[in-house]
């Protein structure tokens, strides 16, 4: 990987430079809120962010998305259908490790076995710009102990802070274009290395482990805890309000609906984010829901993280972010339930010496 140094005060030029030929979404803060939105001046751009409510995400996969129009020509019953990407050259700047990880998972997941089109168009046009956190963003966080705190080979470009600068390391083509021709950025030097392996080094003692498990567990805890009391316990308390789900970098299921116009013409069909921990979710022909509890759908939604896709996908699909466990009205956290479950007996019994707790 080639480096090079981005001073702070070229901050400004770089962001006009890339809005020229992108469009450009970082994380800005409001009212002590941060959320990602486009932007048009590096006045907007805050860098420094802690956390936002929703992820990057939202991006690739936006909260409602048209997938096709129809038309018809009011003779016959075959209308035209027209799919509809979003193909538009598009900058994701200031992407947290974590967020990257979730990326990197929703690539595979929208890649195969069913290829999703729309998320592949857009992703193919979007350049991600990751950027490396120096301490936990909340005190809900774990990324250490999912191993999340540490940029997967998916950026384009990744930014370290070096306090009057930045490191960019390159990681792709894409990735170097938005620096080409920029001639603020300039190569790297030896003491920027240094610079640069110093801030690394220092920050990894900031991060605390927090799971009482390995995280390589993690397929075997929710698999043996399945008849826990637990899951009626938590269950009592979750309201089942899909807060957890829609701010999850992770979580990628929808619905899909059709909106119709008065002449009964033309109409599109969108996705909408969805949530497994509503009512009705899993409600199928003839009235059956095989989810009808919150206690089942809270442990559905462990298992889909911590152990389905650990099976089906090689990636954990959770990347310790801490976003639901800050939202969650009644305090469920994955944190809780993970360290609770980790003291069940079924579980000692399967790991052994594996469940010793951390310090
Ligand atoms: S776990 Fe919390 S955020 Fe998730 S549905 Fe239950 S109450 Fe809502
Ligand atoms: S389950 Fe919670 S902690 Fe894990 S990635 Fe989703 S929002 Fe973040």
């Amino acid at each position: 990987m080639s480096f090079k140094v981005i001073p702070k005060s070229a901050l400004p030029a770089w962001i006009e430079f890339l809005a020229s030929a992108h469009t450009v979404y970082a994380p800005q803060t409001r009212q002590g809120k941060t959320r990602f939105a486009e932007i048009h001046s590096a006045a907007e751009v805050d860098l420094d962010y802690a956390t936002t409510i929703l992820p990057p995400k939202k991006m690739l996969l936006p909260q409602r998305e048209e997938l096709i129009r129809f038309k018809g020509n009011g003779k016959t019953t075959e209308p035209a259908v027209q799919p509809v990407f979003d193909a538009r050259p598009t900058v994701i700047l200031g992407i947290h490790t974590c967020d990257m990880h979730a990326v990197k998972l929703l690539d595979e997941v929208m890649r195969a076995p069913m290829v999703d089109p729309h998320y592949r168009e857009r992703r193919a046009n979007t350049t991600l710009v990751s950027l490396d956190c120096l301490k936990p963003c909340s005190p809900e966080a774990f990324c250490q102990d999912m191993g999340t705190h540490f940029v997967p080979e998916e950026f384009d470009l990744h930014l370290t802070d070096l306090g009057e600068a930045y490191a960019a390391g390159i990681g792709s083509e894409k990735g170097a274009v938005l620096l080409d021709g920029f001639e603020a950025a300039r190569a790297a030097l030896p003491e920027d290395f240094d610079h640069l392996n110093q801030v690394m080094s220092q920050r990894l003692s900031r991060f605390p482990y927090r799971l009482n498990a390995d995280a390589q567990d993690l397929p075997k805890l929710l698999s043996v805890t399945q008849s826990s009391p637990v899951w009626d316990e938590i269950g009592a308390k979750c309201l089942g309000c899909g807060t957890c789900n829609l701010t999850c970098p992770t979580c990628f299921c929808f619905d899909v609906f059709d909106t119709v116009d008065f002449s009964l013409q033309s109409g599109s069909r969108a996705r909408v984010w969805d949530s497994c921990q509503l009512e009705r979710f899993a409600l199928v022909a003839g009235g059956h829901d095989f989810r009808n509890k919150r206690a089942k759908r809270l442990r559905h939604r462990f298992a889909h993280k911590y152990e389905y896709l650990s099976q089906y996908e090689g990636l954990a699909g959770c990347v310790g972010c801490g976003r639901c466990a800050t939202q969650c009205l009644v305090k469920i956290t994955p944190i809780g339930v993970l360290n609770q479950l980790s003291t069940e007996k079924h579980y000692i019994g399967e790991t052994n010496s594996k469940t010793e707790v951390r310090a």
